[in-house]
């Protein structure tokens, strides 16, 4: 993630989790600095926020522990809003998230974008077709379930080179939650053959 001398997601009043195994990290946060993380495992933590929403290891502009900051900051990417043309849950972030400008290198790049936009407007507007409330309501978690299952939106039923079937709102949400689970499912069978 290019973040350059960014550091809006660290003065965001952002709870950050640290898991058991981020052994290294724990190791370079002061222990006063960590919490039990309610509904998880033991071990979880969470590193909390100073009265302004910083980051108590952000020290003259930098992460302190920049080469062992936590897995949950080293996967932060607030291009993920962007890309779903969506704001996020903290002002700060969303103007940042508004600086990123994409390359689309082909039309079908563009369509894709398309999608995925399409896909986190479904997603908020439509959360009441998705059986027992399977729809995220948080901006980070739309915009990621967006970006997984965008391709449903590619081909949108009813569209010139689609079946000419226009597709309910309850069969775009149970498409929805297909793609999701072939999604997931392809992750576990990548870190199979990668373990
Ligand atoms: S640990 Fe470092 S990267 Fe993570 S929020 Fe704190 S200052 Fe930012």
């Amino acid at each position: 993630m290019p973040c350059g001398e960014c550091t809006a997601c660290c003065t965001a009043s952002y709870f950050i989790h640290v898991e058991p195994g981020e052994t290294q990290t724990l190791a370079r946060i002061p222990a006063e600095l960590l919490f039990a993380a309610p509904g998880l495992a033991a071990g979880n933590v969470l590193l909390g926020y100073d009265k302004h929403g910083r980051c108590p290891l952000l020290v003259a502009g930098k992460c302190s522990i920049y080469e062992d900051r936590p897995l949950t900051c080293r996967s932060y990417d607030c291009r993920v809003f962007a890309a779903a043309g969506i704001a996020a849950d903290r002002d700060l972030i969303t103007q940042r998230a508004r600086r990123w400008r994409f390359d689309y290198r082909t039309s079908a790049d563009r369509d894709q974008q398309a999608a995925v936009q399409a896909a986190a407007e479904f997603l908020r507007e439509r959360a009441a077709c998705f059986p027992g409330g399977a729809a995220p309501d948080n901006p980070a978690q739309i915009a990621v379930l967006a970006v997984k299952v965008y391709e449903v939106f590619l081909e949108h039923a009813g569209e010139p080179g689609t079946s000419g079937r226009v597709a309910s709102d309850a069969d775009v949400a149970r498409a929805v939650v297909r793609a999701n689970e072939e999604f997931e499912a392809g992750r576990d069978r990548r870190g199979t053959l990668r373990a």
